[in-house]
């Protein structure tokens, strides 16, 4: 369906939980989530009714993400029925890979697609830190699950965070040349109340280039992410910037909260309730909120946080 700034919305980003087995500083508190009462998330029924819905309006793209989405227990039957709906062409799933040495096997035999994975340092101290409660080794172990299992085109997300992993540029770029994946670097947003980081947190994208100058353009697209290659790698260094270079103008998301808000975009605070609808109500609040997604999500800065009123545990990234 075409928005009324004429951009095409393809892509649903769904969020299938807010809960986490990690407490990653910049995404959300240390604290943890307060659990909001069962009965006000969307069951998987419901959930499945949303991507029906969203697919008889043209939404052709799923990622599935959270919240952890591996920590919910039906998750392999999420991703199966979202992958048999009439009109969804693929089916991503999003992860920080601490549970796929359990999952990566069961997920794509489900139908998923491909995986995006979470990984902001090589180093276990500092992995430790970033995350509150994590241990690298599982992720690792994860993401050698997704390849054993057969994934192919694996994405390594690291937010790029002043202070803590501008030294790693090379390292975590490294990895394209170990392994068949891609790499990309996302700009650290500002959200609601998470994050203890300053504005020296936030570091644009232009470093990586300054600090691997002999990355060479790659003309391919991968949705917002600039793709860059290291001689010889055997993946794409990807440059994801919604802070230096916003890319509102072609943005073709839309986002579903675990507790059932359909979120036009991702820093605004308008969201639409869909939970307790029926399915036609459900096809025309969403066929409203395309229309009238935002044309941009504004300044984004520590002065100018996001607008979303949640933090991105709670909306899926
Ligand atoms: N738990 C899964 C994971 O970490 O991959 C999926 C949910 S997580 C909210 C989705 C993505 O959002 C992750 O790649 C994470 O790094 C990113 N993210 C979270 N908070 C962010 C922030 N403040 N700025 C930029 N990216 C953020
Ligand atoms: Fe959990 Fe992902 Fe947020 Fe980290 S980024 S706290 S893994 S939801």
């Amino acid at each position: 369906m075409i928005d009324k700034f004429g951009r095409n919305i393809t892509y649903l980003r769904l969020s299938v939980t807010e809960l986490c087995n990690l407490r990653c500083r910049y995404c959300m508190p240390a604290d943890g989530v307060c659990k909001k009462s069962h009965t006000e998330m969307l069951t998987e029924d419901e959930m499945i009714d949303v991507v029906k819905a969203a697919a008889s309006l043209g939404i052709t793209k799923v990622r599935i993400t959270g919240g952890e989405p591996l920590v919910k227990k039906n998750i392999v039957s999420i991703c199966e029925r979202t992958a048999n709906v009439d009109g969804i062409e693929e089916v991503c799933l999003t992860t920080n890979a601490v549970l796929l040495p359990q999952y990566a096997k069961p997920l794509r035999d489900a139908g998923v697609n491909r995986l995006n994975i979470s990984l902001d340092t090589l180093n276990p101290e500092k992995y430790a830190y970033i995350t509150r409660t994590g241990v690298l080794e599982d992720a690792m172990q994860g993401i050698q699950a997704a390849l054993d299992a057969g994934f192919e085109k694996v994405k390594i997300n690291a937010v790029l965070i002043g202070g803590f992993n501008e030294d790693e540029i090379s390292s975590l770029a490294e990895l394209t040349m170990q392994y068949p994946i891609d790499v990309r670097f996302i700009e650290m947003m500002p959200m609601y109340d998470s994050g203890d980081f300053d504005e020296t947190g936030l570091v644009p994208c232009a470093k990586v280039l300054e600090v691997l100058p002999e990355l060479q353009i790659v003309n391919a697209s991968d949705g917002v992410a600039e793709l860059y290659r290291l001689p010889n790698a055997l993946g794409n260094v990807g440059l994801i910037r919604p802070i230096s270079a916003h890319f509102c103008g072609t943005c073709n998301r839309i986002r579903v909260t675990a507790d059932g808000k359909l979120k036009p975009c991702l820093h605004a605070s308008t969201e639409y309730a869909l939970k307790g609808l029926s399915f036609d109500d459900m096809k025309t609040v969403m066929a409203e909120a395309i229309y009238h997604k935002p044309q941009w999500h504004g300044e984004l800065d520590t002065i100018h946080r996001s607008r979303a009123g949640r933090n991105m545990n709670e909306i899926g990234g």
